[in-house]
């Protein structure tokens, strides 16, 4: 690892203050120190945010909920009003990295975590996410857990986080500070599509730091977040889904489908929904939706299996939710 200088924030507006193009900051640090490590990541500077006050996780006057950004993903999944009101999201948390990590990670951290890919990590490959411009081993390499929707010949990474497909799905809203002061984008907003220049991740401008994010008022839905992985526990999404979904009088009244494992940013299914919209809530109707959740979909050479696993995973979480409905 290479030296750096560490200081550590005061307050948010001290933190702003010193970021910069080498800065980077700290969090729980469980995927900043790993990038450091392997010498992805070669910040002069890293800012110790961990101590700010952006922890809690509170009611907001309209019925919905707001996570610190510095609240640690175990404490997100074991808090009483997530599991009652977005099991969704509790139950993203409960399938992701381990208990030891999950206890240390933070839900701004986890928004901001960065790809797996294996030649992302490996400086010896080319990779146009480290080095814009370098080319990508990915395509013509082993690209069994790569992207099958929206990629690009530049990058067909995938963004590693659960949290952030269920996020998606609950359409959450990030919020920011920064030089120019508070924004919130929404999170289907937040994270980008890698184009010609998959270094960008995400609509961050520089200096600003994610300061919390806001669930919306719970809608009664029936949710469930499922993943499909190589093994048990500890183990990024193959193919994930989460699904909410509302149905009254036999019909879908309200739906909403996110996919993780298989873009560069959790992947809001826009048309199946539209489709299963006010149509009859059974299996052929699912059917027809899970097929296009995955309709443009391109596969590389090791992953033309992830649209078969994606199709399936749709079909089968809205049966079962509308069987419990
Ligand atoms: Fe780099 Fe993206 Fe290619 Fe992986 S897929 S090697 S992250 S450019």
């Amino acid at each position: 690892m290479r030296e750096f200088a560490y200081v550590r924030a005061a307050d948010v507006a001290e933190a702003v203050e010193l970021a910069g193009p080498q800065v980077r900051y700290l969090a729980g640090g469980t995927n900043l120190f790993d990038l450091m490590r392997e010498e992805v990541e070669r910040p002069e500077r890293v800012v110790d945010i961990s101590r700010l006050p952006l922890s809690a996780i509170e009611d907001l006057p309209d019925g919905g909920l707001r996570l610190g950004a510095l609240a640690r993903n175990a404490q997100v999944a074991a808090d009483d009003r997530v599991r009652r009101r977005y099991p969704v999201l509790g139950r993203a948390l409960l399938q992701s990295a381990s208990p030891q990590l999950r206890n240390r990670a933070t839900v701004g951290g986890n928004l901001l975590q960065r790809t797996r890919c294996r030649y992302f990590y490996d400086l010896g490959a080319a990779c146009n996410k480290r080095e814009p411009g370098a080319g990508c081993d990915a395509l013509g390499g082993f690209n069994r857990t790569h992207a099958i929707l929206g990629a690009s010949p530049s990058c067909v990474a995938v963004h590693p986080s659960d949290m952030c497909v269920a996020l998606a799905a609950l359409d959450a809203t990030v919020n920011l500070t920064g030089p120019d002061g508070e924004r919130s984008v929404p999170v289907t907003e937040f994270h980008l599509l890698p184009g010609e220049t998959p270094q960008a991740e995400t609509v961050l401008r520089a200096g600003e730091l994610v300061t919390s994010v806001d669930l919306p008022t719970e809608q009664r839905w029936r949710g469930d977040y499922v993943k499909v992985r190589d093994r048990a526990s500890f183990a990024f999404a193959l193919v994930s889904a989460a699904v909410l979904v509302r149905v009254e009088h036999g019909r879908t009244a309200a739906v909403r489908i996110a996919l993780g494992g298989v873009a560069h940013k959790p992947w809001r299914a826009y048309a199946a929904e539209e489709l299963l919209i006010g149509a009859a809530a059974d299996e052929a109707v699912f059917g027809r939706a899970a097929e296009e959740a995955v309709a443009g979909a391109r596969p590389l050479e090791h992953n033309a299996f992830k649209a078969e696993l994606a199709r399936r995973l749709v079909r089968r979480t809205l049966i079962e939710l509308a069987g419990r409905s």
